[in-house]
């Protein structure tokens, strides 16, 4: 078990892997809207991945079905896309990964189709806020343990709670590298964080409690209480300096 180092021209196709990422969720983001199907959404996303000559990291990763994992309301994560329609005041996370010349790059948002209950934008804002917290965390010299305590302090702070079950990851040439990153642990424990590490972080918030449960379609991942949850994730790459985040776009 060991966390890869990316080589420069690794690096340079992973910037390249993510940005394909972030273009195309924000086509996907544009497009939300009341009587929307979110198998639109998985259309858009194979035109779009064609346009640009890559691949999805999620269509036939262990048999799933579809280019984005999307979920609706009460639903964390690994929903697959088909007729149901959104809905006024739902909101939807969007998860979507994509191969370019072999290296790959990993992004979520959540985001409110129309206008949404007060309740509803303090879980986005605290779930982007989490990520964000995550991000600043993960610097050279620093311990994954200090990444996934900065995650779980400022959700917990607000008044929701973490998803443990689902982890974030490294990634490069497999979308799922060592190591998982877990959205809550202790300050100052686990591996040294250095220079050409690449990690998909990626908070899985909920409004109630951290447990989850599994849909009979042995996919979507739901909240077991039936409260509402968030996700939001970046692909960062580990530098001297500030974390560099791959997937940065107009998309959250
Ligand atoms: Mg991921």
């Amino acid at each position: 078990m060991s966390i890869i180092i990316k080589t420069d021209e690794e690096m340079k196709l992973m910037r390249q892997a993510g940005r394909i990422v972030a273009e195309i969720l924000e086509i996907m983001s544009k497009q939300i809207k009341p009587g929307l199907a979110t198998k639109e959404l998985d259309i858009i996303a194979e035109r779009e991945l064609k346009k640009r000559n890559a691949t999805s990291s999620f269509k036939g990763y262990r048999g799933f079905p579809a280019n984005v994992c999307v979920a609706i309301n009460d639903e964390i994560v690994h929903g697959i896309p088909g007729k149901r329609v959104l809905r006024q005041g739902d909101i939807i996370s969007m998860d979507f990964g994509a191969i370019f010349q072999g290296l790959q790059g990993d992004a979520a948002t959540t985001v409110a189709v129309g206008e949404t209950s007060p309740e509803a934008k303090e879980l986005l804002k605290a779930t982007a806020g989490a990520l964000e917290a995550g991000i600043n965390a993960a610097q050279s010299g620093a311990r994954l343990g200090d990444v996934s305590a900065a995650i779980q302090n400022f959700a917990e702070s607000r008044g929701f709670s973490v998803v443990r079950e689902y982890t974030g990851h490294g990634i490069g040439r497999d979308m799922h590298e060592e190591p998982q990153i877990p959205n809550f642990g202790l300050p100052n424990s686990g591996p040294v964080l250095k220079r050409g590490m690449v990690l998909a972080i990626e908070p899985m918030v909920n409004r109630g409690g951290w447990r989850t449960r599994l849909n009979n379609n042995k996919w979507t991942v739901l909240t077991a209480d039936g409260s509402l949850s968030a996700h939001f994730e970046h692909t960062i790459a580990i530098t001297d300096g500030e974390p560099e985040v791959l997937t940065k776009g107009e998309y959250a």
